[in-house]
């Protein structure tokens, strides 16, 4: 049967995924089965999306509840668990609108759409050019692929999106340099994840935001990955003392549904009048729904503190392993965002190897080893998974 799957999808899925030779059937916390009962401790969660887990008990069940009283009616009504979230969501961060959509790029998509209409309304249509760091990644749309600073990623797409810039990150000094009488704002990952989880310098993302004040700029942060709970506070701006202008979440915010939002404040999201953008699925009672619950138990059942007290265990077991093991050559990261840079042994090699010991883990720009589990990770999780990647390097 494993086989007939794999084959199926071989023939018949796009092949824009090279895929690991296993078909995963059930979850349950931080532990997945494949199709012949193999048992995996996933440090993936579908890629920082399942912070709370597989098949939690709370969000199944409001799940199932919301299922059978309604799935979706379109944003022409209102509905209670869409309201409900962005109430949630307004209450708990610097932003005062929340826009709906399905997945991250759509959430950067409506961020960019939003600042060219926002500066568009204040007559200065002129200035329309967003500056993006390499390294950064925020989509695969055609506006969030021109966002994106990696090569390889807009590959073959050409002509992109016009009106973007990039500069490297952390560098406060190419930033201000970068910035002409066309920039409208700042594109950034407080902490870099599919580019190699890499972390700001502490004063730099404060500098970042001086600058945006002084030229009137419009600061982005992309949380997608970084927001709900993965690195140890709800949003990770709220470990820099910054908060920016607009935020995008998607990922985690549903712990597995497909949920997106853009948050702003006031003054900006008044740009956004009836018509000028929409979704379909937007905000769907069904996630919404779900997305709430998610948020609750993230704030409410002690997983921040133990996101951080496991984070910090996890970066010390990595840092020992480095001791140990030259081939590594950093160690990065914040909460369980973290990640190990290999001099040069071949990464995807490990990931494979780990999976074969009953590790799913995950590897980034070919060198470089992610590890994003589940906020509910256990102690023993992380030891165990320790002990076979000091066996195998
Ligand atoms: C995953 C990711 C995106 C894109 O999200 P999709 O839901 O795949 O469109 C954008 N930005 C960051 C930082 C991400 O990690």
């Amino acid at each position: 049967m494993k086989q007939d799957i794999i084959q199926t999808a071989d023939d018949v899925i796009a092949k824009t995924y090279s895929r690991f030779p296993i078909v995963l059937e059930r979850g349950e916390g931080c532990r997945l089965w494949d199709t012949v009962g193999r048992c995996y401790t996933d440090f993936v969660a579908g890629i920082a999306v399942c912070n709370l887990g597989h098949a939690h008990p709370g969000v199944s069940m409001a799940l199932s509840k919301q299922a059978e009283t309604l799935l979706h009616v379109s944003n022409l009504y209102y509905t209670i668990p869409q309201a409900e979230l962005a109430s949630w969501l307004v209450e708990n961060s610097f932003a005062d609108r929340v826009f709906f959509c399905n997945s991250g790029a759509e959430a950067n998509e409506a961020a960019i759409k939003l600042t060219r209409k926002y500066f568009n309304d204040k007559g200065e249509s002129h200035r329309f050019r967003i500056i993006a760091m390499e390294k950064s990644f925020h989509g695969r749309t055609f506006a969030t692929l021109s966002a994106t600073g990696q090569e390889k990623i807009r590959k073959g797409f050409d002509p992109v999106l016009e009106g973007f810039d990039f500069v490297p990150f952390n560098d406060i000094e190419a930033l201000k340099n970068k910035i002409d009488d066309a920039t409208c704002a700042v594109i950034i990952e407080p902490i870099q994840g599919e580019g190699g989880v890499h972390c700001p310098d502490p004063q730099y993302l404060k500098a970042v935001r001086r600058l945006c004040d002084e030229q009137k700029l419009l600061m982005i942060f992309d949380e997608i990955q970084t927001g709900i709970g993965r690195t140890g506070k709800l949003f990770a701006y709220e470990h820099f003392g910054v908060a920016p202008d607009i935020m995008t979440l998607a990922k985690a915010l549903a712990n597995g549904l497909p949920i997106g939002a853009m948050l702003a404040k006031e003054e900006i999201a008044a740009a956004f009048g009836p018509g000028s953008h929409a979704s379909t699925f937007g905000g769907t009672p069904i996630v919404t729904a779900a997305s709430l619950v998610v948020l609750k138990f993230i704030q409410s059942e002690g997983i921040l503190e133990h996101c951080q007290t496991v984070g910090r265990y996890f970066m010390d077991k990595l840092l020992w392993l480095k001791e140990r093991h030259s081939v590594i050559s950093q160690v990065r990261g914040m909460g369980l965002m973290l990640g190990i840079q290999l001099d040069t042994a071949d990464g995807d090699a490990i990931v494979k190897s780990c999976m074969e010991k009953g590790f799913l883990i995950n590897c980034i720009q070919g060198h470089i080893l992610r590890f994003i589990p589940p906020l509910i990770i256990a102690k023993s999780d992380i030891d165990a998974l320790v002990a076979c990647l000091d066996e195998l390097l």
